[in-house]
């Protein structure tokens, strides 16, 4: 296990060192995901290229236009941000089922995506609030919606001397709420057999369900938006059978693996059960 560190100090410089070595470096931010990897020999860069000094990728702003996390964010930083607490709890509430507090110090939101695990969890909910990433890149800059992000297990749409600078989600809806709800085998320390995330947006006045989204992880090779089961719900006043039926829809729409944390006859039925519960539970925090 033999690798170069690589300490560039500026975006462009860390951009055209990842695009003149293409295969052969890796990105290290916090390196929670990465360092495994390589101990485990999964991946073999020559080089690793170290961001976490890079300006311009880390800090957390909130204003009209919405949120914009910097990539360097680390987990905790967003599990404890009080802007982040009042104006998009769910993203906390994520945030707050990752690893450790060790591992939310060091981890951070774009090594969460860019590893592109489909069970990261930062991944569903940032989908059901509809966030966009800022990739900056040796072509210049573009914007990808969160939920078209991902490419396959471990594969994002990132292409040769990309970063992903920023993540930014949109101001919140009046009378909108969100819930995360995570399934593991273990309270902490533990990834997700399946998450499920959902942001529920009311009428100004009444009960009837303005808008959806609904994202599910661990049930499908990417984070999976859940475009069936909200259709059942959008504009409809929902109760706890149209929840049920959402949660049925949605366990359509998944593709479980078995694996050692799980079978996917067990992930279907969660992501039915949990669909359902996130659903109901973002509806309540929406009326309040
Ligand atoms: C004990 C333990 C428990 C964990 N529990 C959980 C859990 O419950 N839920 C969960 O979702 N994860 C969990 N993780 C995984 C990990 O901690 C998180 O995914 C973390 O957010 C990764 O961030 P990082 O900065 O450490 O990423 P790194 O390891 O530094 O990078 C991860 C990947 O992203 C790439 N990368 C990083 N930043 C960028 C960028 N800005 N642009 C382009 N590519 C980039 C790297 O090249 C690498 O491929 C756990 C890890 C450990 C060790």
């Amino acid at each position: 296990m033999r690798f170069e560190f690589v300490q560039p100090s500026a975006l462009q410089e860390a951009m055209q060192f990842l695009a003149s070595h293409q295969d052969e470096a890796a990105i290290l931010a916090g390196g929670t995901d990465i360092l495994v990897q390589v101990k485990q020999k999964k991946r073999l860069p020559k080089y690793l290229v170290n961001i976490k000094g890079v300006s311009g990728l880390d800090g957390i702003t909130y204003n009209g236009q919405g949120l914009r996390l910097g990539a360097l964010t680390t987990i905790r930083t967003i599990e404890t941000s009080p802007i982040i607490k009042e104006k998009y709890p769910v993203l906390a509430e994520a945030a707050a089922t990752i690893g450790s507090v060790q591992v939310r110090n060091r981890g951070t939101l774009g090594g969460n995506l860019c590893n592109a695990s489909p069970a990261a969890d930062m991944a569903a909910p940032l989908i059901a609030l509809g966030a966009t990433a800022r990739i900056l890149g040796p072509q210049g800059e573009r914007t990808v919606s969160m939920e078209e992000f991902f490419a396959g297990p471990g594969k994002t749409v990132l292409g040769p001397g990309e970063v992903l600078a920023e993540v930014a989600v949109p101001p919140p809806s009046p009378r909108s709420a969100g819930a995360y709800i995570k399934l593991g085998p273990r309270k902490a320390m533990d990834i997700a057999v399946v998450g499920v995330a959902a942001v529920v947006t009311l009428e100004s006045q009444g009960d009837r369900c303005r808008d959806v989204r609904i994202a599910l992880g661990s049930v499908a090779p990417i984070p999976l938006r859940a475009k069936k089961a909200e259709t059942v719900l959008r504009g409809q006043v929902v109760s706890y059978d149209l929840a049920v039926t959402a949660g049925h829809k949605a366990m359509e729409e998944a593709s479980p693996i078995t694996d050692i944390r799980g079978s996917a006859e067990y992930r279907r039925d969660m992501v039915g059960v949990l669909t359902r519960r996130a659903v109901l539970r973002a509806l309540e925090a929406a009326r309040t």
